[in-house]
């Protein structure tokens, strides 16, 4: 980091937990990287301050901001102006301020895009999980050109939302949709350590994960999961949830400078964090 002085922009992650971000790591190894006269902090936001923080953000000009758990739906409220991803999403993790004006993205599918290996032209995919990750993850499929995307959720009027965001393409489906699947998704926080739940537990049987298939693990902490390392032995490629998370913060960075984000840089500076607990 360049010593902070007068001229310093300041960008910012809001959400409640935020503590636990990796965030500020991403961007501040983005911003060394770039030479930029800029740093990035997290604010601790609950929902009923979201309004009231993200207008003062804006009256002091900070240079953009990331919104995290749970501020992404009330923020699309807020925001003057909307991307259409954001539109659609009903919800913005990227906030561009300009001339104080919010202008809310969303970047969570293209990130994901970004991390996938394999083109999504013409794939089935079956997406685990109904939640914000979920729907941006069937938006951006279905945007790409899946052939099918197929919801599995818990509740059923909450998959069948999100399936609908991939419009002709989405429908609700079951666990045996997933053998048939060229890309099988989690999107939900089953399998996640950390206290956040227990870190054996699977989003689906790892029996119904065969070779061939593109195993998406959404989760990031622990960056393997066992699902993840289940897929691998079944002879899958499996990809963890580092990649759209770094991607969906290059996305940002582009939209808050306009420049080119050094996502290799990015991704080691997550993947240390990660690896140190
Ligand atoms: P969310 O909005 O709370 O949605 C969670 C989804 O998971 C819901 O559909 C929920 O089902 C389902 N679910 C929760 N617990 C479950 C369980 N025990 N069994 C079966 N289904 C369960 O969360 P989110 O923001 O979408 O995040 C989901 C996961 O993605 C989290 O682990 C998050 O860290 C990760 N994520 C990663 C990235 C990345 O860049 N890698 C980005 C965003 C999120 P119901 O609808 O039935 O409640």
């Amino acid at each position: 980091m360049t010593a902070l002085a007068a001229t310093t922009r300041v960008g910012a992650v809001l959400g409640s937990p935020v503590r636990h971000s990796l965030s500020p790591v991403l961007h501040n190894a983005a911003f060394a990287a770039l030479g930029l006269d800029w740093v990035y902090v997290a604010f601790e936001v609950r929902e009923a301050e979201a309004e009231a923080a993200l207008r003062g953000a804006a009256a002091l000009g900070l240079a953009g901001l990331s919104i995290t758990m749970p501020l992404k739906d009330v923020t699309a409220r807020v925001c003057d102006e909307l991307s259409p991803q954001a539109a659609s999403l009903g919800a913005v993790n990227c906030v561009v301020i300009e001339g104080g004006r919010l202008v809310g993205h969303s970047t969570d599918g293209a990130g994901f895009l970004d991390a996938l290996p394999i083109p999504v032209r013409g794939e089935r995919v079956v997406v685990l999980g109904a939640g914000g990750a979920a729907r941006a993850v069937v938006a951006a499929v279905a945007g790409a050109g899946a052939a099918e995307v197929v919801v599995v959720n818990r509740s059923t009027e909450r998959g069948e939302r999100a399936a609908s965001l991939a419009g002709g393409a989405g429908r609700l489906g079951t666990l045996d949709d997933v053998p048939g699947a060229g890309i099988v998704v989690n999107a939900t926080p089953v399998g996640m350590g950390g206290g956040a739940g227990d870190a054996g537990e699977m989003p689906c049987p790892s029996t119904l994960l065969r070779r061939g298939q593109t195993v998406v693990d959404l989760v990031y902490h622990p960056v393997e999961t066992a699902w993840l390392a289940a897929a691998r032995d079944r002879g899958a490629t499996a990809v963890d949830g580092v990649g759209m998370l770094v991607h969906q913060a290059a996305h940002a960075l582009r939209l808050w400078t306009g420049l080119d984000a050094p996502v290799g840089v990015m991704e080691a500076a997550a993947r240390t964090r990660l690896a140190a607990g």
